[in-house]
C-alpha cells in the first residue's frame, strides 16, 4: 500500500489504535535503553526481586531514575506526539499503547482515558506496600547517595519508580485495555517500536486478525513486517511531516 492510499485510509478511520515504543521518543532525545551512550548504560536497571531483597540494588534503581529524573526536565513532546493528539481532537482515536515510560504522550496532551502505559511510567513513585502515590520532585529532590533509599511516610514501605521494572509483573487492567482496542481497531499503527519483546509485539497481530488495517512505522525493520498493510522504514517525524502535507489527510 502506498503513502497517499494509507492516508486516506487513516483520514476515514473511526477507531484508531496507536502502539508506540522507543523510537518516538529517541526523536526527543530520550536514549533507547538498547543503544550505547546514555544513562542507561551507565547504570543498570534492575531486577524487582533484586530490589526487594538488597539495599545495594535499591540503590542502583535510585541513581539510574534519579539521572532520568534529571534528564526528563529537558525533554519535550515531538511532532509524533502531537500528531497523535490530534487525531484524538478529531474524535478518531480509541486509544494509545505505548511501551515509553517517558510520559511524553500524556505532557502532549493525550487523555488518560485513552492511553494505556504498559510498562508505567517514570513520572511518578509508588508506595510498593500501600500503593501511595509521590511526585518525583518531592522524592528525587531529597535523596542523593549515601542517604538510605526513600520508605513511605504512610507506611515505611519501599518507594519504587512506577514503571514496571524487569521481572515485575504486567499491570493487569492495563493489558485488558490494550487487548480489547486491539480487538476494536480499524486501522492499527505501529510507530517506533522494534516489536521483539513481548507482550508487545502480540497486539498487532490480534489487531490484524480482527481485521484492522496494519501498519508499521520503524527506523528498522520489525519481525511483523510480513503481516503489514503499511510500511515505512525511516524517520517518524519526518513521516508525520510528509503524512501533514498529503492533500487526503
Ligand atoms: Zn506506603
Amino acid at each position: 500500500m502506498k503513502l497517499e492510499e494509507f492516508a486516506s485510509r487513516l483520514s476515514k478511520s473511526e477507531a484508531l489504535v496507536f502502539f508506540t515504543g522507543a523510537g518516538i521518543s529517541t526523536e526527543s532525545g530520550v536514549p533507547d535503553f538498547r543503544s550505547p551512550g546514555g544513562v542507561w548504560t551507565k547504570y543498570q536497571p534492575v531486577l524487582f526481586q533484586d530490589f526487594l531483597a538488597s539495599e545495594a540494588a535499591r540503590v542502583q534503581h535510585w541513581q539510574l531514575k534519579k539521572a532520568t529524573y534529571e534528564l526528563f526536565k529537558t525533554v519535550k513532546p515531538n511532532i509524533g506526539h502531537q500528531a497523535i493528539c490530534e487525531f484524538e481532537q478529531r474524535g478518531q482515536l480509541l486509544g494509545l499503547i505505548t511501551q515509553n515510560i517517558d510520559g511524553l504522550h500524556k505532557l502532549a496532551g493525550t487523555s488518560a482515558t485513552r492511553l494505556v502505559e504498559l510498562h508505567g511510567t517514570d513520572r511518578l513513585v509508588t508506595c510498593l506496600k500501600c500503593a501511595k502515590v509521590f511526585q518525583p520532585s518531592d522524592v528525587y529532590e531529597k535523596w542523593h547517595e549515601g542517604l538510605p533509599t526513600p520508605t513511605c511516610d504512610a507506611c515505611s514501605g519501599f518507594l519504587k519508580s512506577a514503571n514496571i521494572s524487569f521481572g515485575q509483573s504486567m499491570p493487569v487492567e492495563a493489558m485488558q485495555r490494550a487487548q480489547r482496542w486491539s480487538e476494536q481497531a480499524d486501522v492499527f499503527v505501529v510507530i517506533g517500536s522494534s516489536l521483539q519483546v513481548q507482550p508487545a509485539a502480540s497486539f498487532p497481530v490480534i489487531a490484524k486478525r480482527s481485521g484492522a488495517l496494519l501498519a508499521i512505522v520503524n527506523r528498522d525493520p520489525t519481525p511483523l513486517d510480513d503481516l503489514a498493510d503499511f510500511r515505512h522504514n525511516g524517520a517518524i517525524g519526518e513521516f508525520f511531516t510528509r503524512l501533514r502535507t498529503l492533500p487526503s489527510h
